[in-house]
């Protein structure tokens, strides 16, 4: 952002009330945009957090062909395969709530994602026949691949797996951005990167920060907001990727049990939790899940989650008892 955009900024906050001035960075990285919201403005701080989520985007894209997974994913496997300490940190969340969810979380679906046209290929929204799908399914399951924290490793069982992060490294990266805020002191902030958030201390306002939850639809209003200080929130669903043929829906949630996209009608999943990358896997776990099933996972790993489910009046609302701490009175 340019210094005068960040001037008007801090000037139109502080003027015109007593809240405290706020400075506002935004940029794009992973297909997504990012905005960063602190109460100390420098253009040291725009520069950091954008080369932090560079990095991280460099690291984990499978848009990019030079970064670590796309390397990977290309490798014929059985060797460890050096990657950053952030891949492997990312990828040992990843195995540990693929674990945890009985494999409905599972990065070794990239074959599968862009098999629906989800992936960074062009996107088709042609049949898929089973036995392509049979064919994948093979070399897709979270066994298949093992993660060394120190050297920074990665090893896959077969040559064909194909590991894909979008569900779990944009929270990571808001983590980093967390991070470094942190290193600054900075008390008050507000980050988010493609929906997924994390915040410290209090708004411009001294409240606490209010983060809207969309409702799962085009209109795109606002079904729940909630108040947050020291948490992260990220949200899955099958309203923002995905594309329709005869009347079916097809949403980039691939079930890996299946190996098609998920057919269920949990249209929304919100999980709140201190780190954005654990929130970030929850909720597409709790996700392929579905509404009954997702929902007992929340339960048994105490989870504060937040569901919306279409019905053929419009959408209901189900929460775990851990979300109502959240809630705006
Ligand atoms: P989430 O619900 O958080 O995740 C859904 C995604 O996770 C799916 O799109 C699929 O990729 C994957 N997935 C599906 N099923 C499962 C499952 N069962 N278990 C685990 N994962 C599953 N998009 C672009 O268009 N251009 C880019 O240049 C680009 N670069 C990226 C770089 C990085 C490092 C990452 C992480 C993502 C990038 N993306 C890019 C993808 C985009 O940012 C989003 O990640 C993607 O749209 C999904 O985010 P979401 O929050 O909507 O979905």
């Amino acid at each position: 952002m340019n210094r005068t955009i960040l001037v008007l900024i801090v000037l139109s906050l502080s003027v015109f009330g007593c809240r405290r001035p706020v400075f506002v960075y935004q940029g794009r990285v992973m297909g997504t945009t990012y905005t960063v919201k602190t109460i100390l403005g420098s253009e040291q701080i725009q520069s950091d957090v954008q080369s932090i989520l560079n990095r991280m985007d460099s690291a984990m894209s499978t848009y990019q062909e030079n970064s670590f997974i796309s390397r990977f994913n290309r490798s014929n496997g059985n060797d460890w395969f050096p990657v950053s300490e952030d891949v492997v940190r990312v990828v040992y969340c990843a195995q540990r709530i693929a674990a945890q969810s009985g494999g409905a979380f599972d990065i070794t679906v990239g074959s599968l994602v862009n098999l629906w046209g989800f992936g960074p290929g062009e996107r088709s929204t042609k049949v898929v026949h089973q036995e392509k799908i049979r064919r994948l399914q093979k070399d897709v399951g979270y066994h298949h691949i093992d993660v060394q924290l120190n050297p920074p490793c990665l090893k896959k069982f077969l040559g064909g797996v194909n590991i894909d992060l979008s569900a779990i490294a944009k929270g990571y990266a808001v983590d980093k951005v967390a991070e470094y805020l942190d290193s600054l002191k900075i008390a008050n902030f507000y980050i988010e990167v493609g929906g997924e958030i994390r915040v410290r201390g209090r708004n411009p306002d001294r409240k606490e920060w209010q983060i809207g939850i969309s409702t799962p639809d085009e209109l795109g209003g606002i079904q729940k907001i909630i108040s947050l200080s020291e948490k992260s929130v990220a949200t899955s669903g099958d309203y923002h990727n995905y594309y329709e043929r005869e009347g079916v829906r097809y949403s980039h949630t691939i079930d890996p049990r299946t190996g098609r996209p998920i057919m269920h009608k949990l249209a929304s999943v919100t999980v709140v939790h201190d780190s954005c990358m654990v929130a970030d896997a929850w909720a597409t776990a709790i996700t392929v899940l579905g509404p009954e099933e997702g929902y007992n996972l929340a339960l048994r790993n105490d989870l504060a989650v937040f569901m919306i489910i279409r019905d053929k009046n419009g959408f209901i609302e189900k929460k775990t008892q851990q979300f109502n701490d959240f809630l705006e009175e």
